[in-house]
């Protein structure tokens, strides 16, 4: 089974920063981790290959300094890893990732079985992986929660919908999107670490992709985030028993 995972580097969680003029987060952190709902996907993704064989690849479009990030995954099961990265990719909204990455995908001969997480913690939107499927004309299934049976034909599985949850039977290829409690990603192994530091990384630029020029980066980008704003300090907190609300509250019942 030839397995591909999507990894996202993202802000650790108290270190987002927002570039004011761009509007795009700030990739260039030393504090940057892999997406946790990833870290559970790569896990998902060695466990199949585990008892079906095949290979597993971990896919990212980042900064350079995304190559850390990959050969953590490198020692925690995958086999390879490929980088996208190119000032050309910066300021990517969805749907030119999501083009960049299917262009990977193919430049690769394409695979059984694709993972992303359901979403990302920076950007949120969830949509990478639809968007992936549509673009490589796969089926996908998203917010999977349990894998019940993989196959090299197919894959049944249960999803999280609106309504609670339903059993979905889909055939391969497929992209799936995974939540984060899926299964429990392991610690990086000692001969991983090794296999890690001593393996060749796949390092692909926009050219290299082949990919077009106007479907790629802000450029390729029908979003345009028009502005961005830090949380407001609202002061203090209250307890609620302490609040006027509390007291309101209190004083209404009493006249009951
Ligand atoms: C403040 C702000 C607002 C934004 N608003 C929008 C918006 O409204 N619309 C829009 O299109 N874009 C928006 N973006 C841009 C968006 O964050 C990027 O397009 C981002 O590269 C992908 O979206 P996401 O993080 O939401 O991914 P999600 O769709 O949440 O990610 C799902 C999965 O896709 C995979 N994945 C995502 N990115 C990568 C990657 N670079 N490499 C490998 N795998 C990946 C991972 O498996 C991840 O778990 C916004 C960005 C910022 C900073």
């Amino acid at each position: 089974m030839k397995i591909i995972v999507c990894v996202k580097q993202v802000p650790s969680s108290n270190e987002v920063r927002l570039d004011p003029v761009r509007k795009t987060i700030i990739r260039d952190s030393s504090e940057a981790v892999i997406n946790p709902f990833d870290v559970t996907a790569a896990e998902a993704a060695v466990q199949i290959r585990e008892k079906l064989g095949g290979t597993v690849t971990a896919l990212s479009m980042g900064i350079p300094a995304s190559e850390r990030l990959l050969r953590d995954e490198i020692a925690r099961g995958a086999d390879n890893a490929v980088l996208l990265t190119d000032r050309a990719f910066a300021g990517a909204d969805t749907l030119a990732t999501s083009y960049t990455l299917s262009k990977a995908i193919e430049d690769l001969g394409g695979a059984d079985l694709i993972l992303c997480g359901k979403m990302a913690t920076d950007g949120d939107t969830a949509q990478i992986g639809p968007e992936l499927a549509s673009w490589l004309n796969l089926p996908c299934v998203t917010d999977v929660s349990a894998l019940l049976e993989v196959t090299e034909k197919q894959i049944i599985c249960r999803r999280n919908t609106d309504a609670g949850a339903e059993t979905v039977n889909v055939s391969l290829p497929a992209v799936l999107t995974i939540v984060k409690n899926l299964t429990t990603p392991r610690l990086p192994s000692i001969e991983g670490i090794r296999r890690s530091l001593k393996a060749d990384l796949k390092i692909l630029d926009a050219k290299g992709l082949g990919a077009d020029p106007a479907r790629i980066g802000l450029d390729g980008s029908p979003t345009q985030v028009i502005r961005t704003f830090p949380q407001q300090e609202k002061g203090e907190a209250v307890p609620f028993e302490k609040s006027e609300a509390a007291s309101e509250v209190k004083k209404l019942w009493e006249e009951l």
